[in-house]
């Protein structure tokens, strides 16, 4: 795209020490394991440095994708052909005031956990385990074990594609299952204001370690996988429709419906995202032939 080379010269010279990478394999970047280059990564670590990327992007009509830690995404294994912008540095870390986490969206959502023990506060221990950033998860409203984001969060500090950037409060940001307002991809998330409750640390550090022994004793986590394939449906539990309907283990390729948790699809080593996406679609054919429900992916599709 000759545009991402414009693109490439114009923030090399405004920007001297962002860091820029070109044909960056995503297969690195995404829990999968799966997916082929993008065309150009731009790894922002300060707003300054966000506001310049999108402005300079927008001035040549090139709209960027938000990278999280690509814990939910399935990447084609064509790649990404345009723009990616991954945080990084000041973007990728906390402060603590009183009983309020200020973290940037970069920051893995595990590290956030553990500064939040770190500091006696209570309220994180639920996305310990959920290998994802603060951005991607506040993007998802992630959850687990009753917890969800949108109870933590006060207000999110967001960028639009012009570089305007905006403090929301929660209400703002309408918030639901595996839902927020940032899903279309128009807005994102710099950084967040999360406000938690001073507990025990022992009793945050044992919560924290029971969730994750739960996690391990359920989930394939010795596999790559995106989590949860499929979103839960109303009055439905989609591993308990799939194993139901006899469809554990089925594979396709290297990609398999894990034995273990129904509800993930693993690679089993090699897999293409043509394997991941056909499997998908034979499980969601399978359960509603079975059941009459229509699941729907929580993974996010990129690419082609
Ligand atoms: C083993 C395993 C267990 C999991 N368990 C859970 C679980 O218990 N609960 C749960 O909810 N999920 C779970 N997940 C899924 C995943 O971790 C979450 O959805 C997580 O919130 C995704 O965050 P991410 O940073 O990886 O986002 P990505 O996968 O990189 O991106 C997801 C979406 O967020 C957007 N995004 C990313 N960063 C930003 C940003 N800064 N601003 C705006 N948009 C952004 C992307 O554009 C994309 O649309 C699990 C995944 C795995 C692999």
């Amino acid at each position: 795209m000759p545009q991402l080379d414009t693109l490439f010269q114009r923030l090399r010279q405004r920007l001297p020490g962002l860091e820029l990478r070109k044909d960056e394999p995503l297969s690195r970047y995404t829990t999968f394991r799966v997916g082929g280059p993008a065309a150009l990564m731009a790894l922002p670590a300060t707003e300054e440095e966000v506001r310049a990327v999108l402005q300079e992007a927008s001035s040549l009509d090139i709209h960027p994708f938000f990278l999280g830690n690509g814990s939910n995404l399935l990447v084609s294994d064509r790649g990404y052909p345009g723009l990616m912008i991954k945080l990084s540095g000041a973007l990728d870390s906390c402060r603590c005031v009183e009983k309020r986490i200020i973290a940037g969206g970069g920051m893995l959502l595990s590290r956030l956990s553990s500064a939040a023990l770190e500091h006696g506060l209570s309220g994180l221990e639920f996305a310990s385990g959920i290998p994802g950033t603060l951005g991607g998860g506040i993007c998802m409203n992630a959850g687990a074990y009753g917890g969800e984001l949108c109870q933590v969060v006060a207000s999110v500090r967001v960028m639009d594609g012009q570089g305007n950037a905006e403090d929301l409060p929660r209400e703002a940001c309408d918030f639901g299952y595996r839902h927020s307002a940032f899903l279309d991809g128009q807005r994102l998330v710099l950084s967040a204001v999360l406000e938690l409750t001073p507990g025990d640390p022992q009793a945050i550090r044992r919560q924290m370690e029971e969730l994750g022994r739960r996690r391990r004793e359920k989930q394939p986590l010795e596999y790559p996988s995106a989590g949860s394939t499929f979103k839960r449906p109303p009055g439905h539990y989609a591993a308990a429709l799939i194993d139901q309907c006899g469809l554990k283990g089925l594979t396709v390729g290297g990609a398999q419906v894990s034995e273990k948790h129904a509800g993930f699809v693993i690679n089993r080593g090699g897999a293409t995202c043509a394997d991941i996406h056909t499997l998908m679609e034979r499980v969601q054919g399978e359960v509603f032939r079975q059941t009459g429900v229509m699941l729907e992916p929580e993974v996010r599709y990129l690419g082609d």
